[in-house]
């Protein structure tokens, strides 16, 4: 076996069962391409004593035959999750040197079912951004044409661009309003946001809890179906977990789509989409089409007011969730004359511009006078968005649209960093999937001319991640799409 690191999961638990590597041989390996690629900057703390020693035991598991589901798979996981005795960071100065003494739920399943952790992910800090821009610890690049210096997407962009550079297995990654769908998209690589209660929040630094679900990002539909699996459950630890089965995933891959309705949304299509994109669009359409599925047109009527909701209700968490950072528990402290000139002294130093923009929205759409105004009339257009698509579920099974209105953009581009909009239009067909609590998935399409990734999103009924896995199978099969090698 000439590069081990070019395998997908499902792969590489092939090659480990039948002894062609070992555990170990797979986890030297990825150590070694991380530190190929270290310029890349997806790493913000890379833990190869962990890791070999895991893959250790994975190898004792293999020779004994008690080998587990990901027994011996090596994944990097995003710098939000907290791992235990492992430095966790969030990517923002505020949380220096915090090391957790618990690991979250989903990490403690992947673990369990013989993970091996190479490593900690760059994130934008907090989670907040669609660039990983805002990371404490810098900007991650995007693999795809490395001399260009482009973003991975984000926040999950450490995790994408570590996906498609084979510096992992496959990584986790949190979605909160896009953040596993949009890189995954700009990095060619495929990840699902699982339906709102399906992964434990438990452990995972909160953003914006309501909206906040942790999902896997990976080379394929299938290894998205491995990981799922295992990451999920319910999980009394999370007041919000679901107490559902969790189905084998990959079980319904190559299920056929015959009949399958899938829903067109005319909102999703506003005048002035980049023809590129919309072109994909129409060949997913015509691939599942042609599987035998019926293709229906809908309407989202409220999807226009899905930004400005999302970015009332998110930061109106954020300022509640990040009041915990007051220099006393955890992480960076500043001190000063007093307690209050402590706190200001350690939020200032602590937290980066796009954090602070959130809180001070946040703390303002929350104030008294204010509440009725925004928040309130937020709350009340999420529930319309959701009926949106309660409504259109009655017309079909699986809604089919691109990712983002753009493929991969410059690190620094002006018009983002003068303007938090532009930054913020990234996730204009992302977010209502949040607001509504629904499972979606982005796949890797195609190319654009200038040879970047394009993503297509599926989005499906609460807790049909199924549906979403068995269509997406059929469109990654006929889409042909080249993984980085
Ligand atoms: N880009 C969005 C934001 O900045 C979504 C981020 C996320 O999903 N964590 O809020």
């Amino acid at each position: 076996m000439n590069d081990i690191t070019k395998l997908t999961i499902a792969e590489s638990l092939v090659g480990l069962k039948n002894k062609q590597f070992s555990a170990t041989d797979l986890t030297k390996a990825y150590l070694q391409a991380m530190e190929n690629n270290r310029s890349l900057n997806a790493y913000v703390l890379e833990t190869p004593e962990e890791a070999l020693k895991q893959a250790g035991e994975a190898d004792k598991h293999y020779a004994s035959g008690t080998n587990r589901a990901l027994e011996g798979i090596p994944l990097g996981i995003k710098d939000l999750f907290c791992t235990k005795d492992i430095r966790t960071t969030a990517c923002s100065h505020i949380l220096d040197n915090f090391v957790p003494q618990y690991e979250s739920t989903v990490t403690a399943n992947l673990f369990n079912d013989g993970a091996v952790c190479l490593g900690k992910l760059n994130l934008d800090e907090f989670a907040m951004g669609s660039s990983t821009e805002t990371s404490f610890f810098g900007a991650t690049i995007n693999p795809w044409q490395r001399e260009r210096n482009l973003v991975p997407g984000g926040s999950s962009g450490g995790s994408s661009a570590a996906v498609a550079a084979n510096i992992c297995a496959a990584a986790t990654g949190t979605d909160t309003g896009g953040s596993i769908r949009q890189p995954s998209a700009f990095c060619g690589v495929t990840g699902i946001k699982p339906t709102y209660g399906r992964c434990s929040r438990y452990g995972v630094i909160a953003f914006a809890s309501s909206l906040d679900q942790p999902g896997p990002i990976a080379k394929d539909v299938r290894d998205c179906a491995i990981l799922l699996k295992s990451m999920a459950g319910y999980d009394a630890k999370d007041s919000t977990s679901i107490n559902k089965e969790v189905p084998d995933f990959a079980a319904v891959l190559g299920q056929s789509v015959k009949g399958l309705k899938v829903g067109v949304p005319a909102e999703y299509r506003p005048e002035g989409l980049n023809a590129e994109i919309s072109g994909y669009w129409d060949k997913g359409i015509e691939i599942l089409r042609q599987a035998g599925a019926e293709i229906v047109n809908i309407s989202l009527p409220h999807t226009k007011y899905a930004l400005p909701t999302y970015y009332i209700i998110a930061p109106a968490e954020v300022s509640s969730n990040l009041a915990r950072y007051d220099g006393v528990r955890y992480g960076l402290r500043v001190d000063g004359n007093s307690l209050d000139e402590m706190y200001i002294n350690t939020r200032s130093a602590g937290f980066g511009k796009e954090v602070k923009r959130r809180i001070m929205i946040g703390t303002y759409v929350l104030s008294a006078g204010y509440y009725d105004a925004y928040y309130r009339k937020a709350q009340k257009i999420r529930r319309l968005i959701r009926n949106d698509f309660l409504e259109a579920f009655k017309l079909c099974d699986v809604i089919l649209t691109p990712t983002t209105p753009t493929a991969a953009f410059p690190i620094g581009d002006k018009s983002m960093q003068e303007n938090p909009i532009n930054m913020w239009l990234n996730d204009v067909f992302t977010v209502s999937v949040n607001l509504a609590g629904l499972p979606g998935m982005s796949l890797p399409i195609g190319l654009s001319k200038d040879g970047l990734p394009l993503g297509l999103q599926l989005i499906g009924r609460a807790f049909d991640e199924e549906t979403i896995f068995k269509t997406a199978a059929v469109l990654e099969k006929e889409a042909k799409f080249e993984r980085l090698k």
